[in-house]
């Protein structure tokens, strides 16, 4: 079976600049590329699974997240790198009620883990809020980690508070992982 590192998107891969819909407004976080490759030479896969609740909410299509994605690939591209699956959730509580797949709930871990065959067990979950590691722990992931973005001060130690790890950037994340 595979090994994955489940990655939230605004916040970790790129810029959170709120329902981003807008391939132009793709920005990667810096270093992030860096630890993409990291990731990969430890074998892992990258597998992204964001909240898309503009869709429920009618602010865009799915059309639009996936040209956000397919910018994503591009830019990454340039550093010789790629995401090996995206997984979104296009509900939204307001519109659809619960569903199985927003973040915290892990429908979207579960599917990609039957698509490409992953032990969620060693594998790991990465996020900005706490919602995200949350979304880990409900797969049954090893552990999860927060990194440093708009939330860091405020979800960093509620994160360490609820067993959560920390670490600034993917890139630390490996390098931990890689330690345990
Ligand atoms: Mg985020
Ligand atoms: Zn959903």
């Amino acid at each position: 079976m595979n090994k994955a590192i489940f990655l939230d998107r605004d916040g970790v891969v790129n810029y959170d600049v709120r329902y981003c819909h807008e391939p132009e407004k793709i920005e990667l976080k810096p270093g992030f590329a860096e630890g993409l490759k990291a990731l990969h030479e430890a074998g892992f896969l990258a597998i992204v699974v964001t909240n898309q609740g503009g869709i429920a909410l009618g602010m865009y299509e799915a059309d639009a997240v996936r040209a956000c994605h397919a910018r994503i690939q591009e830019l990454l591209g340039l550093s010789g790198e790629k995401i090996d699956g995206f997984y979104f959730c296009p509900h939204h509580q307001k519109v659809n009620g619960d569903c199985s797949c927003r973040k915290p709930r892990p429908g979207l871990l579960f599917k990609a883990a039957r698509d490409f065959d992953i032990d969620v067990t060693n594998s790991f979950m990465v996020g900005d809020r706490i919602s995200d590691l949350e979304a880990g722990r409900n797969a049954g992931c090893r552990q999860g980690f927060l990194v440093d973005s708009f939330y860091w001060e405020t979800h960093a130690p509620k994160a360490l508070k609820a067993g959560f790890d920390t670490a600034r950037t993917v890139l630390e994340v490996v390098k931990k992982i890689n330690s345990y």
